[in-house]
């Protein structure tokens, strides 16, 4: 690829979705009408969050929520807390909910909030009253029937359960439906924490039984050692597969012979970073990209695979835990390659599926065995990867652009049958 193309390439994550979604327009050939309305998102509210810091000083903070779209049900979304949000990452990551959802076939749209601020700079208590009053200014829009959020990037449970009290706090009574991703002392569903990971872990075993190549043995890669990353990776490991390295944004670590998952996570647990952990070499996130294995599961934040290194990719599956890590341009260069990407918004779709779960164990006041709950995530993943695979085939179309056939299809048949109100 010229340095040229890679210089035009659109970083901005809302055109990119937008760009996924009129590919699969066209395959659908869908009309002009229903295209504006599902690229269009439904609801954007912006609000400033005031918070009194530790040192007796107000800091003003910007917050976002976006409903992108809600025909087949309440929006559902995750609350991410990081310096580069902005409205438009959020309304990408909203929309990217609602195809979600519809691929993996759960009565959601899609929505997303985030608050631009570096969490890492702020105490406890700042988080806290930051979160609270973030709440009250979303409250307008959110609740169990109309939108309910989860954690994302650096939000996590504790957060879930201060947005849940102070909803409740108003209410007058105890809203557990209000958020998902909650402890499960309040509410949370038994292996939410893992959701994510597992879902990727059962859409690789898909991808893998297609290409005729076994998990175990298989070389892993995984960029962004997080909560999705390392649950990821630890599954992947615990399935037999040999986990090469692993990274964050301090740097990366390498081992042939294989790390073992679950003593990184412990060791990152107590510095803050992979980086430093014995028996390994130390590696960049680029050298990580570009490591030859069996699976790459890039899970940190958008924008990891660009036109830029596409090229280098030398993985024989690229399993994205993360939302939208692989550009447009990026996309055609690992096509062409015959990489074999499983999609975002079915790779990572595991989250958001016991979300559902939790959800309607909320609702219900009856709660799940963990190994029920893993039983019907396999089941939903299984069966989401097997209709995006024989959509792939049926139209000639690539993993990614079947899941957004499937999805687009799903949600404009129910804005059909609903009709445009009035
Ligand atoms: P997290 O904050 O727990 O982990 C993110 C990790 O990525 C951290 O280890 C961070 O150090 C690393 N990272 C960030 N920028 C990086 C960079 N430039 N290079 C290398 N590493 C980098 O967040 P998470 O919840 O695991 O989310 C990660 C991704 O997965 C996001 O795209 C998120 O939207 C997506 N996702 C998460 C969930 C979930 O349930 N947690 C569900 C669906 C999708």
């Amino acid at each position: 690829m010229t340095t040229i193309s890679a210089i035009q390439e659109s970083l901005n994550p809302f055109e990119i979705a937008t760009a996924q979604f009129n590919k699969a327009a066209d395959y659908l050939h869908l009309e002009e009408d229903m295209r504006e309305i599902l690229r269009t998102p439904k609801r954007q509210l912006i609000v400033s969050i005031p918070v009194r810091m530790d040192d007796g000083r107000t800091q003003v903070f910007e917050g976002y929520r976006v409903q992108h779209n809600i025909a087949r049900g309440p929006a559902k979304g995750g609350i991410r807390y990081h310096p580069s949000v902005t409205l438009d990452e959020v309304k990408a990551l909203a929309s990217w909910m609602t195809w979600k959802c519809a691929t993996v076939n759960i009565p959601f749209g899609g929505g997303k909030g985030g608050v631009r601020l570096n969490p890492k700079l702020l105490s406890r208590g700042e988080l806290e009253r930051l979160t609270r009053r973030y709440a009250t200014e979303i409250a307008p829009i959110i609740g169990p029937d109309r939108d309910i959020p989860a954690p994302d990037v650096y939000t996590n449970a504790q957060t879930m359960a201060w947005i849940m009290d102070t909803i409740s706090m108003f209410h007058g009574h105890t809203e557990l439906g209000v958020v998902t991703g909650k402890p499960v002392s309040l509410g949370g569903s038994k292996g939410r924490n893992d959701a994510t990971g597992r879902g990727c872990l059962y859409a690789v075993r898909e991808a893998c039984r297609v290409l005729g190549m076994p998990v175990s043995g298989a070389m892993v890669a995984v960029h962004g050692f997080g909560n999705a990353g390392s649950v990821a990776a630890r599954l992947l490991h615990e399935d037999g597969a040999r986990v090469i390295a692993v990274s964050d944004t301090k740097g990366g670590i390498y081992n042939d012979r294989g790390l073992d998952p679950a003593l990184v996570a412990r060791f990152k647990a107590e510095t803050g970073t992979v980086v430093g952990y014995g028996e390994a070499d130390r590696i960049s996130n680029e050298e990580l990209l570009g490591l030859k294995c069996g699976v790459l599961v890039p899970a940190a934040l958008e924008n990891a695979i660009t036109l830029e290194n596409a090229d280098r990719v030398r993985a024989r599956i690229v399993a994205e835990a993360a939302n939208g890590p692989t550009t447009p341009g990026a996309d055609e260069v690992l096509h062409d390659k015959g990489v074999f990407v499983i999609p975002d918004i079915l790779c990572n779709a595991g989250g958001v599926t016991v979300s559902y779960f939790e959800w309607v164990q909320d609702l219900y006041g009856f709660f799940w065995t963990e190994k029920e709950v893993s039983h019907y995530l396999e089941r939903t993943m299984t069966e989401a990867f097997r209709d995006v695979h024989s959509t792939a085939g049926q139209h000639g179309a690539s993993m990614r652009t079947a899941a957004y056939i499937l999805a687009v299809d799903r949600v404009a048949e129910a804005t059909r049958e609903r009709g445009i109100f009035p």
